[in-house]
């Protein structure tokens, strides 16, 4: 059966496919990737967290969430010269897309959201595209961004929405979804994918595949992490995802997706060459540069470039999916003040989150009590 032209999985059909013959899963995919994209093309981004740490969620993955006593450097909202100039840094070594990150719960109408839409229009004038992740966002301000030049923006859902509540309980996955559907009502492009290895089970893989698969487009975008586990967070025992179910997961996703960039994005460090060259046969077609990922590490630029050259890959220009976004300077218009903000805070409370966030208090107090003795 097929919708708008694209085919109708159920979750039992997703889940024969997953489960099949890893060398099978490969060939099949490698064919859908070839029949939907050209295979040699492989899009490099570059990943700015444009204000790092002092987030209020509870993400059990992130070293940015407040909460937790992990060691990142945080800083406040960059300014648009220093964008400018990383973009332009990143241009240079093959970018074609910059994607903007801000620790945020939501965006307000405010001056840093003010500033983030001048970051917006000026990389758009780099020919570049431009893609935030900001948290949250209303339609209003979905509209603003795309007025501004963006050409997508990220939300991921991480998870099934079963194992979502084991992982945040700040917010929930219904939100999620909301501000997808905000981005959609602003005729902006989604990039939305997940992580794998935070303990959850081929089930709930299976599921959020299937959640994309039923979006109508489908996510242009889709980045597939494998979570780097960070010390003070709370899944900082999760052990490593093996490559294979990196592949795995990568090529499932292709033959469902088969428009969509399928993105191999966070964990990249943990795997050798030969195993991201069978991530590109089964179907990536975006990496992202740079030798930090938001704060967890990345391949360095080098060894990416000897990659491409050993496979014979070349860079994806930009837009060659999508036309570039016009600015409309309607971006500086205030808010439209009717429109409700609803996000929601689900009461639950997560054990080893609550742990974690009480190890970290500790270790603050402690780290301030021996500050204070060797002064
Ligand atoms: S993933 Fe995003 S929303 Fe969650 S804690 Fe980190 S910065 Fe905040």
């Amino acid at each position: 059966m097929e919708k708008q032209g694209l085919k109708v999985w159920s979750k039992e059909e997703i889940s024969t496919l997953y489960h099949k013959p890893l060398i099978e899963l490969i060939f099949e995919a490698a064919k859908v990737h070839r029949k939907y994209n050209d295979p040699r093309e492989v899009q490099i981004s570059k990943l700015l967290s444009i204000k790092t740490d002092g987030c209020p969620e509870d993400c059990g993955y992130c070293p940015q969430a407040a909460r937790y006593h992990t060691n990142i450097e945080g800083n406040s909202l960059m300014s648009v010269d220093e964008v400018v100039k990383l973009a332009d840094q990143a241009k240079e070594m093959g970018s074609s897309r910059v994607c903007m990150g801000a620790a945020w719960r939501n965006v307000k109408d405010d001056a840093d959201f003010d500033q983030v839409l001048e970051m917006v229009k000026s990389v758009n004038k780099m020919d570049m595209e431009v893609c935030c992740t900001l948290g949250m966002i209303t339609e209003n301000q979905a509209h603003r961004l795309a007025d501004a030049g963006l050409y997508a923006y990220n939300h991921n859902l991480d998870s099934s929405e079963e194992y979502y509540k084991e992982i945040i309980s700040t917010r929930g996955y219904q939100d999620r979804l909301q501000t997808i559907d905000n981005a959609r009502k602003a005729k902006l492009t989604v990039c939305s994918g997940g992580i794998i290895g935070m303990g959850e089970s081929d089930v709930d893989r299976i599921s959020m595949l299937h959640t994309f698969s039923i979006m109508r487009p489908h996510p242009e975008s889709v980045p597939i992490n494998s979570l780097v586990a960070v010390e003070g967070t709370p899944l900082e025992e999760q052990s490593p995802v093996s490559i294979w179910d990196m592949v795995r997961m990568i090529a499932t996703t292709r033959i469902v997706l088969p428009h969509s960039s399928v993105r191999l994005s966070a964990g990249r460090t943990n795997m050798n060459d030969e195993g991201q060259a069978l991530c590109f046969l089964a179907g990536a077609n975006s990496i992202f540069a740079g030798d930090k990922l938001l704060t967890t590490p990345n391949p360095e630029f080098n060894g990416d470039l000897e990659l491409f050259n050993n496979l014979g890959l070349v860079p994806m220009k930009a837009y060659k999916k999508g036309d570039k976004p016009e600015i409309n300077d309607r971006y500086k218009e205030k808010p439209n003040t009717s429109e409700k903000i609803k996000w929601s805070r689900p009461g639950h409370k997560i054990a080893r989150n609550e742990e974690a966030k009480q190890v970290g208090k500790e270790k603050k107090i402690e780290a301030s009590q021996k500050a204070c003795k060797a002064k």
